[in-house]
């Protein structure tokens, strides 16, 4: 049977040649201290295993084919972290003109669909992308960050934040050779001494090093594959849908 999907990390051109893919994945992460547990790389391993199976899913169940572009690494970080060793700050604008690069090219090759898929909170694709329909009326960019699609209360015990319980336990699911529980912090959050900081009237990016010892916000120590596979399942059938109805151009009405 043909591969309908391209992992771009890993396919040739003696796959992709000749055939037509409906749109491309652009897994998007950061590298940054995750707690002493997992690895710096966590939010881009997991956006990217998230990407492989989603489109290999809406293959199978739904007949459109799409690429996986290896996962960009290079995150909007908050303050404190990029005080820590190797975490590195992309801004704005560096993150901007990647992504326009990726449209432009993709363009020119007849595609006319791409999904980031987000997995770092501090990332915010927004903007890009509004001024990215208005330079490209008829390519389609949707941005989905996708530890926000489903209730965490759902599939965890103590959801946190940030190498938290889902985290990890996505972790132990997909990357199970990385995570090393024997190293983990608590996870414990300091929050704002300013009341209305805390109540989130206002906002304002965190100084990572003043509201958490371990960097990890979130208790993992609850963490289980188990847990982890099924938020996972759930996940890609959300992704997969998505993917599939829009670029199959199901959008409105
Ligand atoms: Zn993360």
């Amino acid at each position: 049977m043909e591969p309908k999907t391209a992992n771009l990390s890993t396919c040739s051109y003696g796959d992709t040649k000749g055939r037509i893919y409906d749109y491309a994945v652009l897994p998007w992460g950061a590298l940054e201290p995750h707690n002493y547990h997992l690895p710096y790389a966590t939010d881009v391993l997991l956006s990217h295993a998230l990407s492989l199976e989603a489109v290999e899913k809406a293959a199978d169940d739904w007949n459109v084919s799409g690429g996986v572009f290896p996962p960009v690494w290079l995150g909007s970080q908050n303050p404190g972290q990029w005080d820590l060793p190797f975490c590195i700050h992309a801004r704005y604008e560096t993150q901007k003109a990647l992504l326009g690069d990726v449209v432009a090219s993709l363009y020119r090759q007849g595609f006319r669909c791409l999904f980031i898929v987000n997995g770092h909170g501090g990332n915010s694709f927004k903007n890009m992308v509004r001024d990215l329909a208005f330079d490209y009326p008829d390519f389609t960019v949707v941005a989905v960050s996708w530890f926000t699609i489903l209730p965490h209360d759902d599939y965890f015990e103590e959801p946190g934040e940030h190498a938290d319980e889902m985290e990890t336990s996505l972790m132990m699911h997909y990357h199970p050779e990385h995570v090393r529980m024997e190293m983990a912090g608590e996870g414990r959050e300091k929050p704002f001494a300013a009341r209305s900081l805390k109540e989130k009237v206002g906002w304002m990016p965190r100084n990572w090093t003043k509201i958490s010892d371990d960097t990890g916000v979130g208790n993992p120590m609850k963490s289980s594959a188990e847990k982890g596979k099924r938020y996972a399942g759930d996940l890609v059938a959300k992704l997969s849908l998505l993917f599939t109805e829009v670029a199959k151009g199901d959008i409105y009405i």
